[in-house]
């Protein structure tokens, strides 16, 4: 990459990075921007986040940086990790003073000693994440890239530092994070890496759960997934954090008939989500919406393999994951269920005819997620068979235009009965019980199969006339 210290110093030449090299100069402190803010420059991903590391006093350089800054700067000081922190307008900066770490077996938590700039860049995971600019004011703007981090970005090279078994050994979480980028970026893990990886990912098991869904969401929100996945199968990680998902893998064959690999589809489906959705509830719906495929898998001597109700098992399978994990159990977990449970209903409506009554029923059940659950639909299509991908698509669309008629007319989306329980209670003279549920669900049913309007009159008088057939009569107020 040709980029010369003339750019690297344009870039740099921001108010905050001028007033952080006069202070260090006065305290004459060595001080560098690193780590992620550097190789974001280098890939032209705009950032927020600045890490500093002064070699030396790091809390004393953010504190003086804050009081320059001016008395309504918001510091804040972790004396027990050594770092200090700076909003500045939408910047996050973060001070550190360089360091040296040792690292017992059993603990991410390593012995940190000072140590120079370079002791500090040998820390760091990744040769793209080890390079930094000098910001005192005879080097300001001079690239320190030690492991040729640069070369490794150029080359889309994820690789650590040092010896790799060492690397993921002291951390494990390095083992994520290397998956991660590779799947943020497109990246491949340089074979070394990757290899060490391998070797060590039961080490993984020390890690918290929280952290590894940390992980596991940044791959499921980057451009491509199944990079991530793929790394993850590959290494032997994702048997020990997501085995479910490995046994999706493979396809089966009995009497010259196969199944598609799940797994593969899966990934496939979560691309083909990722190119319409940052939203990662939804991805994490592609990811699980096979998942009770293996354990609901049959062979039917006429059917050939089927997977009865791999939708609702899949659905009960959710919270046992989410919670296993550590993830929300809460309206996140509801709507990834609901996606799952959901998955298959629009295409059943399509392979069947897309009449009214069907798709006001579908349009009743998924409510405001009817979007979602056909963009999932959409996307569950990854037939290889080009001539059935198009025709599924084009009735998707007669789908859709259904769907926003229907919508338009009945409104049934949030459907709230237009007579409730309590006015049937009140027009017959009823208490709580039976009776009131079934005359409630009449309404709602007539008015899904489209017999009725969604309308109170024609409710009221469809309610009298099925009242009547069950020996009902509305009470006479005036009596
Ligand atoms: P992102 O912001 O996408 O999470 P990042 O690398 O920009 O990625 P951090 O995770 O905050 O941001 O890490 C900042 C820097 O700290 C990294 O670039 C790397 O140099 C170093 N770092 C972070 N975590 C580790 C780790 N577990 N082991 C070694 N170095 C790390």
């Amino acid at each position: 990459m040709d980029i010369s210290r003339e750019e690297i110093q344009d870039f740099l030449d921001k108010d905050i990075f001028k007033l952080i090299s006069d202070v260090a100069g006065r305290m004459q402190l060595d001080c560098y921007v690193i780590g992620g803010y550097v190789r974001d420059f280098f890939l032209y991903r705009p950032s927020k986040d600045i890490d500093i590391v002064a070699v030396g006093k790091g809390i004393a350089l953010a504190e003086a940086v804050a009081s320059k800054l001016g008395p309504r700067t918001k510091l804040s000081v972790f004396k027990n990790f050594g770092t200090a922190q700076i909003r500045y307008k939408d910047f996050d900066i973060e001070f550190v003073g360089a360091r040296k770490e040792s690292y017992t077996r059993d603990s991410r938590k390593p012995v940190v000693e000072d140590g120079t700039l370079e002791d500090d860049q040998k820390r760091r995971d990744f040769t793209i994440n080890a390079m930094a600019f000098c910001l005192n004011k005879d080097r300001f703007g001079e690239l320190l890239d030690p492991f040729n981090g640069l070369q490794d970005l150029e080359e889309l090279i994820i690789r650590t530092p040092l010896d790799p078994d060492i690397t993921f050994s002291d951390d494990p979480l390095r083992m994520m994070r290397a998956v991660r980028f590779a799947s943020q970026l497109g990246f491949d893990i340089f074979p070394e890496t990757f290899d060490a990886i391998s070797r060590n990912k039961e080490r993984i098991k020390i890690i918290s759960k929280e952290r590894i869904a940390d992980e596991l969401n940044k791959i499921i929100l980057s451009p491509k997934p199944s990079i991530g996945f793929v790394l993850l199968e590959k290494t032997g990680l994702l048997e020990i954090i997501f085995p479910e998902l490995v046994a999706l893998k493979g396809a089966e064959t009995k009497d010259g008939i196969g199944h598609k690999d799940n797994f593969y589809h899966t990934l496939a489906v979560l691309d083909n989500i990722s190119l319409k959705t940052d939203y990662l509830w939804l991805r994490w719906s592609a990811l699980l919406h096979d998942i009770a495929k293996p354990v609901t898998k049959r062979w039917d001597n006429k059917l050939g393999w089927t997977f009865h109700n791999h939708n609702y098992v899949g659905e009960k399978m959710v919270p046992k994951i989410f919670n296993r994990m550590k993830m929300p159990l809460n309206e996140k977990m509801k709507y990834t269920q609901k996606m799952v449970s959901m998955h298959m209903r629009p295409m059943q409506l399509v392979e069947e005819e897309v009449t009214d009554s069907a798709v006001r029923r579908l349009l009743f059940d998924a409510g405001d997620d009817i979007d979602d659950l056909m963009t999932l639909c959409e996307a569950d299509i990854t037939s290889k068979n080009s001539e059935k991908v198009r025709r599924f698509l084009q009735n998707f669309k007669i789908v859709r235009r259904k769907l926003a008629e229907i919508e338009e007319k009945d409104r049934v989306r949030n459907f709230q009965p237009p007579i409730d329980g309590n006015e049937i209670m009140e027009i017959f003279g009823l208490g709580q019980g039976r009776e009131v549920g079934e005359l409630k669900s009449y309404i709602k049913e007539a008015i899904l199969e489209g017999e009725i309007p969604n309308e109170r009159q024609a409710a009221y008088d469809y309610l009298i006339q099925k009242a009547k057939e069950i020996g009902l009569e509305p009470i006479d107020k005036n009596s």
